[in-house]
């Protein structure tokens, strides 16, 4: 987007989040040929992405299936139903932040975890040798030893860059 003070050409979007009504975009640009902040919104459709299955089929996007996987995970946990509401709510809001028609099922795992993880351990785990599918128990063994090195009071491998409280990435499409 062009700047407004300088004419340049192109800005850069440092920031962007779904208005409180959901209908709107609120991006923070810079432009770095003259330093101008400014703040664009830019309305979107109130559509969630299609969700693309490991196997390449697409369905919609079904706010009731995170909910469910969340209880799950939740169960016996003191985690109130508000709480995972909250969190589904999150999800749902973070996918349509994205502004994007497709995402893939791996990615909203990935959203989840991080979100049990910062909330239950139990609920983490639980939730993480599900999805995760663990092949044995010393793939999962090493999951638990990271979250309580990650939840200890030692830094994980003598690094204080990790940062805490979110798993990694570790991807297997
Ligand atoms: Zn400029």
């Amino acid at each position: 987007m062009q700047c407004p003070m300088c004419r340049a050409p192109d800005s850069r979007v440092v920031d962007s989040r779904l208005g409180k009504d959901g209908d709107a975009i609120r991006r923070r640009r810079h432009c770095d040929g003259c330093g101008h902040r400014f703040t664009t919104y830019e309305r979107v459709e109130l559509t969630l992405p299609m969700v693309v299955k490991k196997d390449g089929r697409r369905q919609p996007f079904v706010r009731a299936k995170i909910v469910s996987g969340l209880t799950r995970a939740c169960e016996k946990r003191p985690v109130s139903t508000d709480t995972i509401e909250a969190l589904a709510t999150r999800i749902e809001r973070q996918m349509m932040e994205r502004g994007e028609s497709e995402v893939a099922s791996r990615e909203i795992g990935e959203a989840l975890m991080a979100t049990l993880h910062d909330l239950d351990a139990v609920a983490y785990v639980r939730f993480a040798s599900v999805y995760r599918e663990f092949r044995d128990v010393h793939e999962f063994m090493r999951e638990l030893e990271d979250l309580i090195a990650t939840r200890g009071s030692t830094p994980p491998r003598g690094k204080s860059g990790r940062s805490a409280g979110r798993p990694r990435s570790r991807s297997r499409a």
